[in-house]
């Protein structure tokens, strides 16, 4: 390793071990149960209603609504399931193409194919990590074309262009409404993956609410987790009605028959699960100042060093939920995470780009440069809420 590379690699393990105040293994993102955590599971179990039914899924799915400010939430089994779910409720089926991210999770890309559609891969910005809205409208002029059906069609494969799913890389928003603007004029429905912005806000408005309908997550690594979950929102009810049936398995409501009007899925939370989500939001709040002040302490050491962190972008508040930086190149980045990696503080690339992985490798794709710069460079930082609360982080 060149002595310059190492000296910033110590540095930032140096910077981190501070901040969290430990000579022990550092994880990327732990989840935290310090709230009524354990009281609501109890008072869950004491219940008897740890499944299909129990207060708690209610409750939480109405904490949700009031925190996001979206009309109806829907919870789910988990984030990828939620997807599935919003895609399928945006009429996504056989044949179809959804434009998305390459830069993004395989869970995106996974839910497409679940309705037999295709993904169609467009850049993003290297300001957000999000869809760039200008490589999916030039893609579109070039590519597509309106036809009488109403519906946009790639001219290159035939194909119906159904849907677009932008993601809020790392929490950070993507430029959602110029993204939403150049859907509706090409007639594509907008279903948000905001599996990783829960608590991120574009123009004040909270990610997720600009399309048609969207999914958060709840895994363990997220910024509130109820072990393994997701949600639905929209502000559609029809659609949240058709979200709570499909997901329920398109069970008819009656006293004692069993009517299944349809194929449906068991994709809905266990109350178990939603009971730990009910402590986890009510804390959300509280983590998001704590996690704000985590990216400014390391804004601050990264102005010190000529690399750059991945700032809040224009217009947006993100959640924070994953700090980032661009090391100057691949080279550079693969001995970050090696040095941090061997000294006990975790840090991890972006995901392999989607149009190379095996499933996906096929899939149409507009031009990607800035998906490889920023693939070739991101180093995503320990980002767990810091330890014992506010005064620890004015102590910076
Ligand atoms: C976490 C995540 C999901 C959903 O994951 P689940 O583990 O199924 O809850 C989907 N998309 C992205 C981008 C994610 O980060």
């Amino acid at each position: 390793m060149t002595g310059d590379v190492e000296h910033f690699a110590r540095g930032l393990v140096d910077t981190v071990r501070t901040r969290y105040r430990t000579d022990d293994f550092i994880p990327l993102h732990a989840p935290q149960f310090a709230g009524r955590d354990r009281d609501y599971l109890l008072e869950a179990i004491d219940s008897g209603f740890v499944s299909s039914v129990g207060r708690h899924v209610d409750a939480f799915e109405t904490a949700l609504r009031a925190f996001t400010g979206a009309g109806f939430a829907v919870a789910t089994v988990n984030g990828t399931a939620a997807l599935h779910t919003a895609l399928l409720l945006a009429g996504v089926g056989t044949g179809d193409e959804v434009v998305t991210q390459s830069i993004t999770f395989v869970a995106t890309c996974n839910a497409i194919r679940y309705c037999s559609a295709h993904p169609l891969f467009v850049d993003v910005d290297r300001e957000t990590l999000g869809l760039s809205p200008e490589s999916l409208a030039d893609f579109l002029d070039e590519h597509a074309e309106i036809r009488n059906d109403g519906s946009c069609w790639n001219r290159d494969t035939g194909r119906i262009i159904r849907a677009c799913v932008p993601m809020h890389t790392c929490g950070h928003p993507a430029r959602i409404e110029r993204i939403a603007e150049v859907c509706a004029d090409w007639n594509i429905l907008l279903v948000e993956d905001a599996a990783e912005s829960l608590g991120s806000f574009y123009r004040g408005r909270h990610t997720g609410l600009f399309g048609k309908i969207a999914a958060l997550s709840f895994n363990g690594n997220k910024i509130i987790t109820t072990g393994g979950g997701g949600m639905i929102l929209t502000d559609d009810e029809a659609l949240a009605r058709r979200a709570k049936h499909l997901t329920t398995t398109a069970k008819q409501p009656h006293p004692y028959l069993f009517i299944h009007d349809e194929v449906g899925f068991n994709y809905r939370l266990p109350a178990l699960n939603a009971a730990l989500g009910c402590a986890q939001v009510e804390v959300l709040p509280d983590y998001l100042i704590r996690k704000r002040a985590l990216a400014g302490y390391y804004a601050d050491w990264f102005d010190e060093t000529d690399r750059i962190f991945m700032h809040e972008p224009d217009e947006a508040t993100s959640n924070f939920w994953l700090n980032a930086f661009f090391a100057r190149d691949r080279e550079e980045r693969d001995l970050v995470l090696e040095y941090t990696n061997a000294h006990g503080v975790m840090t991890r690339p972006l995901w392999n780009p989607m149009h190379t992985l095996a499933p996906f490798r096929d899939c149409p794709r507009a031009e990607l440069p800035n998906s490889e710069w920023v693939e070739a460079r991101l180093v995503k930082l320990p980002s767990s809420v810091p330890p014992d609360g506010v005064d620890a982080i004015s102590g910076r």
